[in-house]
Parts: structure tokens; C-alpha cells; sequence
């Protein structure tokens, strides 16, 4: 693994991971090394061209790699495995196995650095802003599909910051995740071990977090009423001067004024009770004592709201199951 991650020629496991672990940090932030927030081509493949400002180096754990011999080796190593393993070793399979020299300079090394660099470069500026944020929308990542084909896997990138120790970047078993299959099969020959997964019951909270405040976007979007709060306060006798003397079209319905003036025509029920149910507190006759109102009733009638009720109304104006 050591040797083909230097084929990459995408700097050694260790410089790799550093900027990797300050990524995950750091996101969206100056201590980001991609900064997706300085623009997509920034995240892309500009960062690299930019000397990094070793004061603006966010600071991560790298002990454990620090004691890891292949980790060590390979990073002590690295300009000569990556010059063998990265431009000499793809020539030397076609070149020596079938006598094609251009073909393995051409295809087998610099076609294949062009698209491993930006599939890499796409987990940092495509998996930050195209697709959904299923899990947190705190920071960029997103979850999408094309950016998973293209990244053989990572494209599901707001899972992958939101449980980082988590081996899977899909979850579903139909999502196309091969990085994830590679990692399990090497577990089935003892190549990878203590496989790490996040509890389910925490990642559907994630999920389902995203979706109530998706709902709650929706939500707003809809005229829903003048909330109760803000509806002013009316005595029952003030119900009864406002219909005297404005001629206002007024009944209520637990403890709700609400003004129903121009609506007996289009009452389902018929205009009788409507015009009935004016001074009066048709709680009861609306709940089931004469119809049990649907919802769509109900949500009609808050956009009726007139003010809300003070104090009692004599048992005698209300209405009892008919
Ligand atoms: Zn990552
Ligand atoms: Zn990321």
C-alpha cells in the first residue's frame, strides 16, 4: 500500500495525511489547507500552487503515524519511490512485458497522474459543493453521486466529515462506494482490522435532523396564520359590539375568534351554519357535534383569525351537540 500510495505521486502517507487531518479540523476555515471556501478551483488545484503559510498550519495529532515504520520508510523515501513506482515502474510492465515504451509513458503514467490528480483534487472542490447535505449543514461537504463515481467513492463527503473514523463514505449498499470494498476485503485477509463504524441510531439522529429542518423551510413558505400571540385580546362582549356595530361576521372556536365574513357561500357543510354559528362559540358543533372538521377545515379557518378569546362565554351562545 505504501509503494502504490507513492505511485500516486500525491506526496507520502504522512505529508498527505497532515493536510488531510487539517482538513477535517479546520474545515472552511483559513487553517483549511483546500479552503473551499476561497472557491471551487482554490479547493481544486490552486492551494497547491500557493506556499502554505506555515503559521496558518492547523495543528493535528500525527503521533501515531510518526511511530509507524512503513509510515516513516516511506516518507524518508519518497522522491525515489515515487520516480520508480510513479513514472519508471508503469514503463517498465508494457515496455519490457510487450516492447510499448510510449504507451506506458503516455497511458500507464502521465494519462493515469492526470486523472488520479483530479479525482483527488474533486473529493477537495467538487464533494464541497455539489450535492446534498444529508447529515450537517454547519460546513461544505456534500453528499453526490457523480462526484462519487469520479472519486471511486468519496463523493459522499458530508457523511465522510460528519463520522471521519467511520471506514464507509456510502452507506447504503447500493451506493458506489469501491474505496469502502477494498477496505473490507483487505479486512477479510487481515490487511485492515477494527473496521470503525458510527452507531446507527446516531447517524439516522444526523439524518433525521436535515430533514425536520427541511420541513421546517417548507414550512415557512406556507401562510399558516397570524399567530396567537399576536392576535389581540377580546372579551365576548366585544365580539358581540364588533358584529352590532361593524357588522362583523365573528364566531369562536376554542377560545379563537375567528371572521368569517364572504365565507358561508363557500362552506361545504352549507350557509345555515355559518350564519348560526355568528356571536356564538361553536367549539363543540365544530369538534363532531355537528361535523367532525378535517384538517384542511382547520388549517382554512386559521387563516380566519380575528383575535383570541378573554374570559367565558355564557353557556347559553354555545353550541351543543345537535
Ligand atoms: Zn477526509
Ligand atoms: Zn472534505
Amino acid at each position: 500500500m505504501a509503494l502504490a500510495g507513492a505511485s500516486a505521486c500525491q506526496g507520502s502517507i504522512k505529508w498527505w495525511s497532515r493536510h488531510h487531518r487539517s482538513h477535517h479540523r479546520y474545515t472552511d476555515t483559513d487553517f483549511d489547507p483546500y479552503g473551499p471556501q476561497k472557491g471551487f478551483w482554490h479547493s481544486h488545484i490552486l492551494w497547491m500552487f500557493i506556499k502554505e503559510d506555515t503559521k496558518k498550519r492547523g495543528k493535528v495529532d500525527m503521533m501515531d503515524l510518526n511511530n509507524d515504520p512503513v509510515v516513516m520508510w516511506q516518507h524518508r523515501n519518497f522522491v525515489p519511490l515515487m520516480l520508480f513506482f510513479g513514472f519508471v515502474f508503469p514503463m517498465l510492465v508494457p515496455g519490457l512485458g510487450w516492447g510499448d515504451w510510449k504507451g506506458g509513458y503516455f497511458w500507464s503514467t502521465i494519462t493515469r497522474l492526470v486523472f488520479t490528480h483530479h479525482a483527488t483534487f474533486c473529493v477537495n472542490s467538487l464533494a464541497h459543493w455539489l450535492g446534498e447535505e444529508s447529515f450537517d449543514d454547519r460546513h461544505t461537504p456534500k453528499d453526490h453521486f457523480i462526484t462519487a463515481i469520479l472519486t471511486l467513492g468519496e463523493g459522499y463527503h458530508n457523511f465522510h466529515h460528519e463520522f471521519p473514523s467511520d471506514f464507509r463514505n456510502a452507506i447504503k449498499f447500493w451506493q458506489y462506494d469501491p474505496t469502502k470494498w477494498l477496505i473490507w476485503l483487505c479486512s477479510c485477509v487481515g490487511l485492515t482490522y477494527n473496521l470503525n463504524k458510527f452507531p446507527d441510531n446516531e447517524v439516522q439522529k444526523g439524518r433525521l435532523q436535515m430533514q425536520a429542518k427541511k420541513i421546517e423551510d417548507l414550512k415557512k413558505k406556507l401562510n399558516w396564520g397570524t399567530p396567537l400571540e399576536k392576535l389581540p385580546e377580546l372579551t365576548f362582549e366585544d365580539v358581540q359590539s364588533q358584529i352590532r356595530d361593524n357588522g362583523k361576521q365573528l364566531t369562536i372556536i376554542d377560545g379563537v375568534i375567528y371572521n368569517v365574513d364572504g365565507f358561508a357561500e363557500n362552506h361545504p357543510g352549507g350557509r345555515i351554519f355559518i350564519k348560526s354559528a355568528i356571536g356564538r362559540d361553536v367549539t363543540n358543533a365544530f369538534n363532531g357535534g355537528v361535523y367532525n372538521h378535517h384538517n384542511a377545515a382547520r388549517n382554512l379557518l386559521s387563516g380566519f383569525r380575528y383575535g383570541v378569546l378573554k374570559g367565558e362565554v355564557p353557556s347559553a351562545n354555545k353550541s351543543k351537540d345537535e
